[in-house]
C-alpha cells in the first residue's frame, strides 16, 4: 500500500538544509591555555594545517618573569572541498609565566563571560538574524607532560572556567614519555579532576544503529582523555619515502598523524569531523544559557543591588561571584536603546502609494507594518515591560530595604 501513495518530495528537506548551512558557512572559535612553551601554537598549526603564529614574537626569559596574561584572538577561514569554516584561535601568551601566579587566569574567565554578555545584548536587540557569535566554544587546556599530575594553578584556573566552557584537557609535548608512563599520567589527571570535581566536556553516547567501526572509534576516543599530543611544524620524509609531519631524532622519527606514537589524530577526528557541531550546541545550550539565567535571576533577585550585598560582592574574588550581572544603568540603556528602535521602525519614510507596493507589507504605512509583523512587536513590547517591572520591583526593595 505504501508504494501507492504519491510522492510529496519531504526526502530531500536534509539537502535543503545542506545547501543552506554550507552557503551561510560554519564558525568555530577554540581557545588554547596552559603554560608557555608546551605546543599550544605549534599544535593548532598542525590541527589546521595553517601558519597562525608567523608574526609571533617571544619574550626573553627576563620578561616573563613579570609578563601578565594577554588575551589574542586570531581568525583564519579554511576551505575544504567547498565548506568554509571561519576558525577563530583565542591564546592566552603569558599563562604561568610571572613568579606570581595568583589569579592570573581572572582575564580568561572575564573574557569569556564578555563574550556571553555581548551574545545576550545582541541577542536582545533588534538585529537578532545577524547576530557574530564570538563565544568560545572549546577550551583546550595543555598540561605538563613534565609533572606528576595537575599542579595547583592547573586546578586553579580549570575551576574558575569549568561551568563557562566546553574543557578538552591535553598533554602537551607527549613524546617527552613512554607509553606506560603516558597511561600513568593519564590516570592521575583523570582521578584529579574527579576529586576536584571539575567538569570536562562530556562525549554524548553514540546512538544506537551507528555502524560498529563508528562505535569502536568513539570509545577509543573517549578512552583516549586527556588527549596525549605531539605537534610539529615540519615535514619530514620518513626512511626518504612517504613524508610526514613529524620530529626527527637521532634515534628516529616520532609522527603525529600516528595513532601509535600520540593521540593527534583522535583529538583532530574529535574537534573537526565529529563533534564540532556538539561542542557549540553544549555551548549555546547548556553554558550559556546557564549564563543567561543567572544574569535574569540577579535582574529579577530581591535586593540584589542593595548596598549590603554589593558591599559583601566586593570583597569576592571575580571568580566567586554567584550570579553574574546587568548593571542597572546597562538595562536602562538597552531599554532606552530598544524604544528608540521601535520608534525609528515606525518613523520610516512612507512609500509611494501604488497599489503594488502597498500590498508589500514591509512598505506599507507604519500603522499598517504594525499589523503586519505583530508577533514581533508584541514581542518586544512584552521585553520592554517586563524590563520595566523588573526595575521597578527592584528599585521598590531597594528603598524598602533602605527604610529598614
Ligand atoms: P606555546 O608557547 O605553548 O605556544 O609553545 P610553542 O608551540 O611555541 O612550542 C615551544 C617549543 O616547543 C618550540 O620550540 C616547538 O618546536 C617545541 N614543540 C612544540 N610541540 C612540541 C612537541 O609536541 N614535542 C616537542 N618535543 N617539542 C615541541
Amino acid at each position: 500500500m505504501q508504494q501507492d501513495k504519491e510522492y510529496v518530495g519531504f526526502a530531500a528537506l536534509p539537502n535543503q538544509l545542506h545547501r543552506k548551512s554550507v552557503k551561510k558557512g560554519f564558525d568555530f572559535t577554540l581557545m588554547v591555555a596552559g603554560e608557555s612553551g608546551l605546543g599550544k601554537s605549534t599544535l593548532i598549526n598542525s590541527l589546521f594545517l595553517t601558519n597562525l603564529y608567523e608574526d609571533r614574537q617571544l619574550p626573553e626569559a627576563s620578561a616573563r618573569l613579570t609578563r601578565t596574561l594577554t588575551i589574542e584572538r586570531r581568525g583564519v577561514e579554511i576551505e575544504e572541498g567547498g565548506i568554509k569554516v571561519k576558525l577563530t584561535v583565542v591564546d592566552t601568551p603569558g599563562f604561568g609565566d610571572s613568579v606570581d601566579c595568583s589569579d592570573c587566569w581572572l582575564p580568561v574567565v572575564r573574557f569569556i563571560e564578555e563574550q556571553f554578555e555581548q551574545y545576550l545584548r545582541d541577542e536582545s536587540g533588534l538585529n537578532r538574524k545577524n547576530i557574530q557569535d564570538s563565544r568560545v566554544h572549546c577550551c583546550l587546556y595543555f598540561i605538563s607532560p613534565f609533572g606528576r599530575g595537575l599542579r595547583p594553578l592547573d586546578v586553579a584556573f580549570l575551576r574558575a572556567v569549568h561551568e563557562k566552557v566546553n574543557i578538552i584537557p591535553v598533554i602537551g609535548k607527549a613524546d617527552a614519555l613512554m607509553p606506560k608512563e603516558t597511561q600513568a599520567l593519564k590516570q592521575k589527571i583523570r582521578d584529579q579532576l574527579k576529586e576536584e570535581e571539575i567538569n570536562i566536556y562530556q562525549f554524548p553516547d553514540c546512538d544506537s544503529d551507528e555502524d560498529e567501526d563508528f562505535k569502536r572509534q568513539d570509545a577509543e576516543m573517549k578512552e583516549s582523555i586527556p588527549f596525549a599530543v605531539i605537534g610539529s611544524c615540519e615535514v619530514v620524509r620518513d626512511g626518504g619515502t612517504r613524508p610526514v609531519r613529524g620530529r626527527r631524532y637521532s634515534w628516529g622519527t616520532v609522527e603525529v598523524e600516528n595513532p601509535h606514537h600520540c593521540d593527534f589524530l583522535n583529538l583532530r577526528r574529535m574537534l573537526v569531523q565529529t563533534h564540532l557541531q556538539d561542542l557549540k550546541e553544549v555551548t549555546h545550550d547548556l553554558l550559556y544559557e546557564g549564563y543567561r539565567a543567572s544574569c535574569l535571576q540577579s535582574l529579577a533577585r530581591p535586593g540584589a543591588r542593595d548596598r549590603t550585598s554589593r558591599s559583601k560582592l566586593s570583597r569576592q574574588s571575580a571568580t566567586e561571584i554567584p550570579l553574574p550581572m546587568l548593571p542597572l544603568a546597562e538595562t536602562e540603556k538597552l531599554i532606552r536603546e530598544k524604544d528608540e528602535e521601535v520608534s525609528k521602525y515606525l518613523a520610516l519614510p512612507q512609500p509611494p502609494r501604488t497599489p503594488s507596493l502597498l500590498r508589500s507589507p514591509s512598505m506599507a504605512s507604519p500603522s499598517h507594518r504594525l499589523q503586519s509583523c505583530p508577533a514581533q512587536l508584541r514581542r518586544m513590547q512584552e521585553m520592554l515591560e517586563k524590563m520595566q517591572a523588573q526595575m521597578q520591583q527592584s528599585q521598590t526593595q531597594g528603598e524598602q530595604s533602605d527604610t529598614l
